[in-house]
């Protein structure tokens, strides 16, 4: 059986890669940082529907509890098969009007913690001569969004470290890429208005606002062995929006 952490997988887009992985019959590790009811909810459910899952509290962005998290990990499944770092946190803000703390915390979480995470995953990986890893990036990390610099930032460092850490691990038949999720219904784009949000939906090019399940699938994808011989790839899950 295979075995997928997933960090912030509590709610949102985390969440439906979890019940993505779950229903291909991975177990998964559910990770979480606050929301310890509804991590736990989801492993109870996704155990009762047949695989193993556990939820662990990490932060990611701090680099003990990043490696705890594997660590953990690998003592009650013994490998890991696919890594996605899911979790992140978002800044709506001028760049002027940002302190220098909020700088730090987002960076810390969204790239920091996707680095972090991934160092302390590689070793086991490597040592199987085996793994894949999906970085969930944004279309800011490519396109960089006004009132949304440090977040595209954070996403744009994820973009350009998925590409240097596919080439560092290739050899180890270790597959590297990363997902650039347009405007996905979730607790992170709950407070753009309505007027906003159909505005939005008018630029892609397929006419809706995506779906935590809509990124999940292209993840589930990537980690596959039908994408054994895509690495270093940055793929758009955005409807045509950019
Ligand atoms: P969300 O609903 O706000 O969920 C965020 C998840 O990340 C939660 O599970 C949260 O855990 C976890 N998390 C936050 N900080 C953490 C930390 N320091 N350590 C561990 N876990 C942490 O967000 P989402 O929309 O599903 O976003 C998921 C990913 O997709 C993020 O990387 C985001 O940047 C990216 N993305 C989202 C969109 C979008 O439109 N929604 C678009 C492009 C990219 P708790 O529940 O415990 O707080």
């Amino acid at each position: 059986m295979k075995t997928v952490l997933i960090t912030g997988a509590s709610r949102g887009i985390g969440e439906a890669i979890a019940r993505k992985f779950a229903s291909g019959g991975y177990n998964v590790v559910i990770n979480y940082v606050s929301s310890q009811q509804k991590a736990e909810n989801l492993a109870d459910e996704l155990t009762r529907n047949g695989v193993r899952a556990v939820a662990i509290r990490a932060d990611v962005g701090d680099p003990v509890q990043a490696k705890l998290l594997v660590k953990q990990t690998l003592e009650i499944f013994g490998y890991i098969d696919v890594l996605v770092n899911n979790a992140g946190t978002a800044l709506t803000k001028l760049l002027i009007d940002t302190k220098t703390s909020e700088i730090e915390n987002l960076l810390l979480t969204n790239l920091l913690g996707t680095i972090y995470v991934t160092k302390e995953a590689l070793p086991s990986m490597i040592s199987r001569q085996y793994g894949k890893i999906v970085n969930v990036s944004s279309m800011w990390g490519v396109a960089g969004g006004s009132m949304e610099t440090v977040y595209s930032a954070s996403k744009g460092g994820i973009i350009a470290f998925t590409k240097a850490v596919a080439r560092e691990v290739g050899y180890s038949n270790i597959n590297v890429n990363c997902v650039c999720p347009g405007v996905i219904l979730t607790d992170m784009t709950k407070n753009i208005t309505i007027d906003d949000m159909k505005e939005l939906e008018n630029e892609t090019a397929l006419g809706r606002i995506g779906t935590p399940q809509d990124v999940a699938s292209v993840v589930y994808f990537l980690a596959s062995d039908e994408a054994s011989y895509m690495t270093a790839s940055v793929v758009g899950v955005d409807g045509g929006i950019i």
